[in-house]
């Protein structure tokens, strides 16, 4: 099998298949390397992107995605891990289980893997009443007992927050440890918002829909939803073992480009920063880097620049 490319995209989120979309247009050799891992193959329904009234879930948006990509034979689509990746001259090489492939650039689409509550069967409450954006699913908390979890200024900071949307808020700190600080501690006090030092021990709920969190002390707790702020880890390893620079909680650093510090490396969407984790940004960051790597791949005589 010819396994040589043009450009490699790992992750094949909104990010990796915007940009293997602009590569397909640009008529660029592309390989899609993607695990159905993210946050984008979790159940969710986004509100808040352009154009569809309703909003659209996700999962079909990647899927619409994977279809637009097929009318590309230039673009090949790998349900395959990529594990490692290393440079051999000015060529990429990605190792996959049991197969190589190589590229004269890459993008990194690889996303974060967040940090849920781990009580038994919690995979089936993400997206459906378990949630962690207020971007994506403040406004339709209005009204309902939500439960923010986190023991850090980032849970209370969320829970002031969506004060505008409901009034009937606790914050759990689900550790053994409470890293809120005492101004922070003071400003729920103020807002009327328990903070409950206590673990999730068990839980209550049907159909991905909470009834109730019981906890070690013996609590239990009637709510609706739960926002969960334990935070997420940016999967940068990859980009790491390129010499690629990463900032101080392990984001990929990228320009207005979508450069990273290595010539030829790209990357885009959650995994190059810690905020602004959304759909559209996700896209738009890479068909900027598309766009760039592109240009890149371009002999010399041909640039203006
Ligand atoms: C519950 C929930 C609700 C959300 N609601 C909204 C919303 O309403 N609006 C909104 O805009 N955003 C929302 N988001 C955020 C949105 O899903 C993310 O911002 C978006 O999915 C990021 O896209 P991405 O392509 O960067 O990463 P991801 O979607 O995480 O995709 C990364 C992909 O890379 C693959 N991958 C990683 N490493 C490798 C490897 N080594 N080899 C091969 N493949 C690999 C993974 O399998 C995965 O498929 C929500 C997220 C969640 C979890």
């Amino acid at each position: 099998m010819d396994n040589n490319y043009e450009v490699l995209v790992i992750g094949g989120g909104p990010a990796g298949l915007s940009a293997a979309l602009y590569l397909a247009r640009y008529k660029r050799r592309t390989a899609l390397f993607d695990t159905r891992q993210g946050r984008a193959y979790w159940y969710q329904t986004n509100h808040n992107v352009l154009g569809f009234p309703g909003g659209i879930a996700a999962r079909r948006l990647c899927e619409l995605g994977r279809r637009q990509l097929a009318d590309y034979p230039h673009v090949t689509i790998h349900e395959q891990r990529v594990n490692d990746i290393r440079m051999v001259g000015d060529t990429f090489v990605a190792i996959g289980p049991d197969e190589e492939w190589c590229g004269r650039a890459v993008i990194f689409c690889t996303g974060v893997v967040d940090h849920y509550p781990e009580f038994e069967g919690w995979q089936q409450y993400v997206g459906r009443s378990m949630f962690w954006c207020i971007t994506c699913d403040g406004y339709d908390s209005q009204g309902r007992r939500v439960v923010v979890v986190g023991n850090t200024n980032a849970a209370a900071a969320e829970a002031l927050q969506l004060q505008r949307f409901t009034d009937q808020l606790t914050v759990l700190t689900n550790s053994r440890e409470n890293h809120i600080t005492l101004e922070f501690q003071e400003r729920l006090r103020r807002a009327r918002i328990p903070l409950l030092h206590d673990r999730i021990a068990t839980v209550r709920g049907r159909n991905g829909q909470f009834e109730a969190l019981l906890t070690v002390d013996g609590r239990c707790l009637e709510l609706d939803w739960l926002f969960n702020q334990q935070g997420a880890t940016p999967r940068s390893e990859l980009a790491a073992r390129l010499g690629v620079a990463l900032d101080a909680h392990g984001y990929i650093l990228t320009d207005t480009e979508q450069k990273t510090t290595v010539p030829g490396v790209y990357a885009a969407g959650d995994v190059t920063r810690l905020y602004s984790h959304q759909i559209v940004t996700a896209a738009h960051e890479g068909g900027q880097a598309a766009s760039a790597a592109n240009y890149y791949l371009y002999p010399p005589e041909l640039k203006d620049d």
